[in-house]
């Protein structure tokens, strides 16, 4: 793996790192308070060519490797892991899955919307009854004639309320209980039928929409079916295993921000007659974040570089997100401890910080799934 970056990735990494200064990063902690990113910055993001990075520029992407991906995605998980989560799910989840999954009419038809920022997609796998077990989903598409009609209800849909098209997974076999009866849809957010309700009251990414969507004969035609009848579960699996890198991304941007935030305050707080950086116990907080941000980093810039390359990468994607999610909340919690009783106090960063990275060792799979995956691709057995 080459780590010296060329002229191109260095050029958009700086262009992240500008955009995110100037168009997040002061924004961040009002948003947060509000419980709304600007509807108006998704439009910017798309502008600027974040919403459709590595889609084809035949599609409206702006193309590029997935290594530019991660760089804009970690910049963007540092100036505000609300936002970095808006891109991850609309180009990550959804646009990148339309690329490699649709058929010429479904990119001509979403693809360049959703990377101009005039559309935003989400990601409908999860369900109330279903969350690490998704094979086991209950909401139901049945076949009648040239149309699917959709029952059921998915929670915790990021972007949910903001959406205008749902990368939806229901069940058309009711006779298959597992993964195998599963297909993958384009549904049209304001198709009659689906409704959709914001979450409220969660510990962090409070920026975003977060939302519950309950479908009552929602009817779809039979061409929003996106990939082959009963492989659903692969367009998801496939979804999340650079989904995952996507994650990992946003928690080294997020525990980039932490050792930022702690080597800041470290340097202008003295106590015992000197800046609490020359205590060595302050130092060790600040080694630690520091090691935690690289080793993250490193894992995850692996991962592009297999994807880059055309190897296999979904295990490397994995372990990415286990390590680079656990470091974030390290980081984050580290920082605060820096920042003493300050840290508790919504002035500083420190406390967002953490309340944001609790929720990478959940999303995307836990971070007991990803040891499942890891366990279950170096012994050939499966714990599931
Ligand atoms: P459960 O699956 O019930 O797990 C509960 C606990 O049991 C966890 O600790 C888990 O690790 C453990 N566990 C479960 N099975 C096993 C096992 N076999 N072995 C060991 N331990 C196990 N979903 C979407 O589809 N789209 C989204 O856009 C989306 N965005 C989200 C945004 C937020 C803010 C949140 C909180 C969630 C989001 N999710 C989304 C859902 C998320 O992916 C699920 O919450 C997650 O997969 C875990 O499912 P669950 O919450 O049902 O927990």
């Amino acid at each position: 793996m080459n780590l010296e970056l060329s002229e191109e990735q260095t050029a958009v990494r700086r262009l992240a790192r500008e955009f995110t200064e100037r168009e997040i990063a002061p924004y961040a902690a009002e948003w947060d308070r509000a419980e709304s990113v600007d509807r108006a910055l998704v439009k910017k993001l798309g502008e600027v060519g974040f919403l459709g990075l590595t889609v084809p520029e035949e599609y409206g992407g702006s193309g590029g490797d997935h290594l530019s991906y991660v760089l804009v995605t970690e910049e963007l998980g540092r100036g505000d892991s609300a936002v970095r989560g808006i891109v991850s799910v609309s180009l990550g989840l959804v646009a990148k899955t339309i690329a490699a999954w649709g058929s010429e009419e479904q990119k001509r038809e979403w693809l360049p919307r959703l990377c101009a920022g005039h559309a935003l997609g989400c990601f409908g796998l999860t369900e109330p009854g279903t969350g690490s077990d998704a094979g086991s989903l209950t909401t139901r598409a049945a076949r009648t004639g040239a149309t699917y009609v959709l029952n059921g209800g998915k929670t915790f849909i990021t972007n949910g309320t903001w959406a205008d098209v749902v990368l939806l997974f229901a069940r058309t076999d009711p006779d298959e209980p597992g993964h195998r009866g599963v297909s993958a849809f384009l549904v049209p957010a304001d198709t009659p039928g689906l409704t959709r309700r914001e979450i409220h009251g969660k510990l962090g990414l409070r920026g975003q929409a977060t939302a519950e969507l309950v479908l009552e004969d929602v009817e779809v035609p039979a061409s929003a079916l996106l990939g082959p009848e009963g492989k659903g579960f692969s367009v998801a699996m496939s979804a999340l295993a650079k989904g995952r890198m996507s994650v990992a991304a946003g928690c080294v941007g997020l525990a980039q921000a932490a050792l930022d935030a702690a080597v800041a305050y470290a340097g202008q707080r003295e106590q015992f007659g000197k800046p609490i950086a020359r205590h060595q116990l302050v130092q060790e907080l600040i080694a630690d974040i520091s090691v935690d941000v690289d080793a993250a980093r490193l894992l995850t810039w692996r991962v592009a570089d297999l994807i880059d390359r055309g190897r296999p990468f979904a295990t490397e994607s994995a372990t990415a997100k286990l390590f680079a999610s656990e470091a974030a909340v390290r980081a984050a919690s580290n920082a605060l401890q820096v920042h003493g009783g300050y840290g508790y106090i919504d002035e500083y960063p420190a406390g967002k910080l953490l309340r944001d990275a609790r929720v990478m060792t959940l999303y995307e799979g836990t971070s007991q799934i990803q040891k499942l995956l890891i366990g279950r691709a170096r012994t050939g057995v499966s714990a599931f």
